[in-house]
């Protein structure tokens, strides 16, 4: 290839990469699949190792992260990032009105509403279309460099489109949405690290790491609220126009935010969001007035770090104190024992409280919450109430610390097994595999939505199916075609409702290898592992031929994972349900997209060394999907040594015995 053709297929491959960036993650409207998407990404990196005199800074590749920083630099604010004056009640939101009024000598001003996130405000500048410096705000006129930790944020983007002003800088506020606080708490405490008290802090913990490649695993997002410098283009006239020429520069802004002609409205719309946060999938603790005309605002000016000209309208606290009656003990679908909290009921921002979790033993204990405590309640739309810590002051005088075996004896409050703790977990488990409460979230587990998505067996089903002795594990629900009419004999079931269940059962047949790894509830593996391990394994039987260094040779995988990858199939019981889903006829492999069609029928392949495009078990499967054979070892049989970078022995032996070796492109061409 000329390299003048691989700039531009480079350059051509980055605006493509960009436009699906910006449709997933600003406007929320994808185009393409992950693994569309992924596959474009991977031609770009391969491309740019390849001619590394064409990497930019601006690349989407460079949004992984970069080698840790010893500190952060000192960024001088051009413009202040100032602070807010804060209100109530709509008595002080009228009293402040007022008071602007008399200032604007009676021009009645109108108004832009925002919600006030609850994050942490950011100042992005771009000279000459390119993302330069990201900044911390500080202390209002020195924040700290944060440009690397900023890139790793989709949604912020590295580049402005043709056309875009010579020198910019935006301001907003990056936050971590509940769904990804909720995911990254819930590992931290399967790992037993100090948990993060709220979204808030999490996002600032996330953007404040000197080693930016942490800051990328972490979901943050963005919405854009201030244009604070503008060079090579006209100043808009109203913050509203602001708002609209930011978002056509591809920066994402909060589609919340509203118009308001009047001080009413701005009531309205703070009282309709103050019943309806809990409905967002982000913190925001009030709402955020601003004066639209800009000329008004430079008329308003500043008092003290406060403009005049906006005004935060806070809602109520979402904390609140109650007493907590006892520590209890679940036990989870992995065989974990999950301390909670029962409360005595409070109402927390209009939502009565009774139960919150605790995570685990050492979470308890580094904060030292006892039974018997006061304790301080927080909790955030769909955030999992938090207790934030106890009130020492009313701690009755006979308390003692907690203790997870002592509470429960020894053994699951379930079953009676004794319990355990593997050494560096922080988990206490009840190992029996036959433990009811584990059996029945198991089978929950395996039909929910992520997993094999069968409608109609549900928690209470579950239980149902157990406890009548219908079905002993997931495995069995494939059976119950054949138990028909006991299932008729159910109190309370309908024929139609059951026909149904066995109807979308049959279904979940068809459900993908993702799913269904997923479903099988291996301990570490989530939704997003499961698909990892899909895409390089294949299939169940490829999965469960791999040892442990081969599953540890792929990189996206961790050791906890593939230990426990491991210690899965090698429970005889784990491979026994695994046979039953087989002989069931479930799928367990990726879709062949080429069915029928068997290009390496009759061959046999031997692969050594590493492959760059996919791990060994996955281009094992895919042979085998084309009906070739994958061997181990280099014999007479052999028909391709497929050599990868690192080869070992088996390469010389080959070439002593005359057999052919490809290299890994010739391999791809003959999957193809
Ligand atoms: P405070 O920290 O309470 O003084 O409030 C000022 C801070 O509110 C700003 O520095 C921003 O971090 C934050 N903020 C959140 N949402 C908005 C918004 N829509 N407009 C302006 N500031 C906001
Ligand atoms: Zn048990």
């Amino acid at each position: 290839m000329k390299t003048d053709d691989v700039q531009s297929e480079i350059e051509d491959l980055r605006a493509e990469i960009n436009r699906h960036n910006y449709l997933y993650y600003v406007l929320d409207s994808p185009e393409i699949s992950d693994a569309d998407y992924d596959s474009l990404m991977q031609k770009l990196r391969r491309l740019e190792e390849e001619f590394p005199q064409y990497l930019t800074p601006e690349s989407p590749t460079q949004r992984v992260g970069a080698p840790p920083l010893e500190a952060f630099g000192v960024v001088e604010h051009q413009v202040p990032l100032l602070s807010l004056a804060n209100v109530f009640s709509n008595e002080e939101l009228e009293a402040w009105y007022k008071r602007t009024l008399k200032l604007l000598d009676g021009q009645k001003p109108t108004f832009v509403c925002e919600h006030k996130m609850d994050g942490l405000s950011v100042a992005l500048t771009y000279i000459d279309g390119r993302f330069t410096v990201g900044a911390t705000r500080g202390d209002g006129y020195r924040g700290e460099n944060i440009t690397q930790n900023l890139k790793t944020i989709k949604s912020i983007p590295l580049t402005l489109p043709k056309g875009a002003p010579s020198l910019i800088e935006v301001r907003g506020e990056v936050f971590l949405p509940h769904a990804g606080f909720n995911k990254l708490n819930k590992e931290r405490a399967a790992e037993g690290q100090p948990l993060f008290a709220n979204p808030r802090n999490a996002a600032a913990g996330s953007l404040r790491q000197l080693d930016s490649t942490i800051t990328a695993t972490r979901p943050l997002d963005i919405y854009i609220y201030t244009l604070a410098r503008l060079e090579g283009a006209k100043f808009p006239e109203t913050h509203s126009e602001s708002l609209n020429y930011m978002k056509s520069l591809g920066f994402k802004i909060n589609p919340n935010n509203l118009s308001a002609d009047t001080i009413e409205q701005v009531e309205a719309y703070r009282n309709e969001w103050k019943d309806k946060r809990d409905s967002l999938p982000y913190d925001a603790d009030g709402i955020v007035a601003k004066i639209d005309r800009i000329e008004l605002q430079e008329r308003l000016g500043d008092v003290g770090r406060e403009p005049r000209w906006a005004i935060a309208y806070k809602f109520p606290a979402m904390q609140a104190n109650t007493l907590l009656k006892e520590i209890r003990i679940s036990v989870g679908r992995t065989g974990t024992l999950n301390p909670y909290a029962v409360l005595e009921p409070v109402s927390v921002g209009g939502v009565t409280i009774k139960q919150a979790t605790l995570h685990n033993e050492d979470d308890i204990r580094r904060k030292d919450i006892r039974e018997g405590d006061t304790v301080i309640i927080q909790r955030a739309g769909d955030v999992i109430p938090q207790i934030v810590g106890p009130v020492l002051a009313k701690r009755p005088a006979l308390s003692v610390a907690f203790n997870l075996p002592a509470k429960v004896n020894g053994v699951c409050p379930e079953c009676g097994s004794r319990i355990y703790k593997p050494e560096g977990e922080v988990m206490y488990y009840c190992p029996d595999a036959a433990c009811p409460a584990q059996a029945i979230l198991k089978i929950e587990h395996f039909a929910s939505r992520g997993a094999m998505d069968i409608r109609g067996v549900g928690e209470k089903m579950s239980v149902i199916l157990y406890k009548e002795g219908l079905i002993g594990d997931f495995a069995d629900l494939y059976t119950l075609r054949n138990k028909r009419d006991e299932l008729l004999n159910i109190e309370r079931m309908g024929e139609k409702s059951i026909d149904n269940m066995l109807e979308a059962i049959e279904n979940s047949k068809k459900r993908p290898l993702a799913n269904l790894i997923f479903a099988l509830g291996i301990r570490h593996a989530g939704e997003e592992m499961a698909g990892i391990l899909a895409d390089e394994f294949g299939s169940i039987d490829s999965l469960e031929a791999a040892s442990k260094d081969e599953i540890d040779a792929i990189p996206t995988i961790g050791v906890k994972i593939s230990d426990s990858i491991i210690a899965y199939l090698g429970n005889p019981k784990n491979r026994e349900i695994i046979q039953k889903l087989k002989d069931a006829g479930v799928t367990m492999s990726m879709e062949n997209k080429q069915t029928g069609n068997k290009p390496l029928a009759g061959m046999e392949f031997v692969i050594t060394g590493k492959l760059e495009s996919m791990s060994r078990p996955l281009a094992e499967e895919k042979i085998k999907q084309l009906g070739g054979a994958a061997k181990g070892d280099v014999t007479r049989k052999t028909d391709y040594l497929v050599a990868g970078a690192d080869p070992g022995s088996k390469l010389d032996r080959a070439r002593e015995m005359g057999i052919k070796i490809i290299s890994e492109s010739e391999f791809l061409g003959l999957l193809k």
